[in-house]
């Protein structure tokens, strides 16, 4: 039975039906004895300032923003703290003291996979981003903090992928360089690449067979391939990878790191990965 008096947390985005992140947080809450509940809002960009409205005024204890609110939604808040500040992204709101603070946990859940499930530590690598939309800039931000060797940006808008790599030499003095996907450099990109990360949703479900076209044939065998597409686990980007004998990483970790992170923002405690990791598999895959 329901107190009631459980503090209330939400996901606003648009779509967000087939979201995992009410089980993550819930289960979260569960496994912290947390009395929250986490429930998901379909949000259109003109509903967005009335629903930061009502995250004030009907005491919401924590918010996830999602696709396509991560940045739209910086001007209805009050403060912006760590990579939110540098990126201009957000994707978790804590309020604080009657003020709502926007923080991005996607960085930081992509380096927690990356160190803790491939056992890989960015300093001193070459990174390949394919992709240059909110997730391949926060994790372009987090991986030059991290002093990356060197980043390479692969996009389909050159215009884009310039603002990007302009963006991060403007405020980290980090100078990434920008290609397209038909850029004849990328076998000499890959040659050198210790880390290949997919921030397109190329391969994402029902798309099971597209994936971004780079030439993985020609990286190095100790190089990692990562996805950040969790949706189906191994995408075919991640199968060609595993065939030419790379190792590879799913987008499952991340978000599961990016939840966790987001928890521990609105809770101060930490819930742990292993079961959460386990629920979301079990969810994706109907495995038991
Ligand atoms: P986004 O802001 O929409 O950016 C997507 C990027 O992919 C853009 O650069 C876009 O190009 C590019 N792209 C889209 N279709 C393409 C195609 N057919 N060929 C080449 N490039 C293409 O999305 P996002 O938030 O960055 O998310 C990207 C992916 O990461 C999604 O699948 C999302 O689910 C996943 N993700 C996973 C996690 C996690 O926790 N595992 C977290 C965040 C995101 P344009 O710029 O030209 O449109």
């Amino acid at each position: 039975m329901k107190s009631g008096e459980q503090r209330l947390f939400g996901l606003f985005g648009d779509p967000v039906g087939h979201s995992l992140s009410p089980y993550l947080q819930n289960e979260a809450f569960r496994l912290l004895g947390v009395d929250g509940v986490y429930l998901k809002f379909r949000i259109k960009r003109e509903e967005l300032a009335t629903a930061i409205a009502a995250v004030r005024c009907l005491n919401f204890a924590g918010v996830n923003i999602t696709i396509p609110h991560k940045e739209k939604v910086i001007p209805y808040l009050d403060q912006l703290a760590g990579d939110a500040f540098l990126t201009g992204s957000v994707n978790t709101v804590v309020p604080e003291g009657g003020k709502l603070i926007g923080y991005s946990t996607d960085g930081e859940g992509f380096l927690l996979s990356l160190r803790n499930e491939a056992g890989v530590e960015p300093a001193g690598k070459r990174v390949v981003i394919l992709g240059a939309g909110g997730a391949a800039r926060a994790l372009a931000f987090r991986l030059v903090q991290e002093e990356v060797a060197a980043l390479d940006l692969v996009g389909r808008d050159p215009e884009k992928t310039r603002r990007l790599t302009a963006e991060l030499q403007e405020k980290t003095g980090f100078p990434a360089s920008g290609h397209t996907f038909a850029s004849p450099h990328l076998p000499r990109v890959a040659a050198a690449a210790d880390l290949v990360i997919n921030a397109t949703p190329l391969g994402m479900a029902p798309d099971l067979l597209s994936k971004p076209v780079f030439p993985l044939a020609a990286c190095p065998g100790g190089c990692l391939v990562a996805d950040l597409v969790y949706n189906p686990l191994e995408t075919a980007f991640l199968k060609e990878a595993d065939r030419l004998g790379l190792a590879t990483l799913s987008g499952l970790g991340m978000l599961v790191y990016q939840g966790i992170l987001a928890c521990r923002l609105w809770t101060g405690r930490t819930p742990p990965f292993a079961p959460l990791y386990r629920l979301l598999k079990q969810r994706l895959t109907g495995e038991k």
